[in-house]
């Protein structure tokens, strides 16, 4: 990292950590946060509540490491859980999440929280992910991380989903609860989106 990420004066930023799956996003949060603790700061970690089968998780990676966090089902609700001690912010899965959370993000970091996000960039078609474009455009720090292609072994910028097997289709919708499907880590020369009927 070029730059250093410690909570120096009163003031807050935004940092984005992006890029497909598998590429280490949740690794990465987890990272950070974790130094945070050392430093003695005060952290709150959320993610959003997709399937309210569960009420409280952890943010977990595919690697295993996990760390507590709460889950919400609007960005409002982060605001709720936070109080003045609060140093620190780190968000995972921020893609879910409405458009909403972009002005707590701003509104977090104005008032001197070190906001940390985590979040895919494209969605399975290769397009820009729900409010992930904006938050990088608003962020301070940006960083784009790379998984491995699964076909090629180049660095994998893009997510291949597979449903039954096959690529799946254009306009099959973003979010798919329930269904027996598969995600890659694919290059941009991997990657493969069947052809909508629009
Ligand atoms: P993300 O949050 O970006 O989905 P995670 O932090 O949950 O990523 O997981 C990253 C871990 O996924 C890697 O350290 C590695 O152990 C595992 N992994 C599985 N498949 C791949 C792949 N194709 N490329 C890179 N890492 C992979
Ligand atoms: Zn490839």
């Amino acid at each position: 990292m070029s730059y250093v990420m410690y909570k120096i004066s009163n003031s807050g930023w935004i940092e984005v950590i992006t890029g497909p799956m598998y590429c280490g996003k949740s690794e990465e949060l987890i990272r950070r946060v974790r130094r945070v603790k050392i430093a003695k700061q005060k952290v709150k970690v959320f993610k959003p509540l997709i399937d309210d089968r569960y009420s409280k998780s952890d943010v977990v990676s595919h690697s295993g490491d996990s760390i507590e966090a709460i889950s919400v089902d609007h960005p409002e609700e982060i605001i709720k859980r936070l109080d003045n001690s609060i140093d620190v912010v780190g968000i995972d899965e921020i893609q879910f999440f409405s458009d909403e959370i972009i002005d707590i993000c701003e509104k977090m970091a104005n008032d001197g929280i070190r906001v940390i996000l985590a979040g895919l960039d494209r969605d399975f078609r290769g397009e820009p992910f729900g409010p992930v474009p904006e938050l990088l455009a608003r962020a301070e720090y940006v960083d784009k991380l790379h998984a491995i292609c699964v076909i090629c072994g180049n660095p994998a910028t893009r997510t291949q989903r597979l449903i039954n097997g096959r690529p799946a289709s254009y306009d099959d919708p973003v979010i798919l609860v329930g269904a027996s499907e598969v995600y890659e880590a694919r290059c941009r020369k991997c990657h493969q989106v069947i052809k909508g009927v629009k």
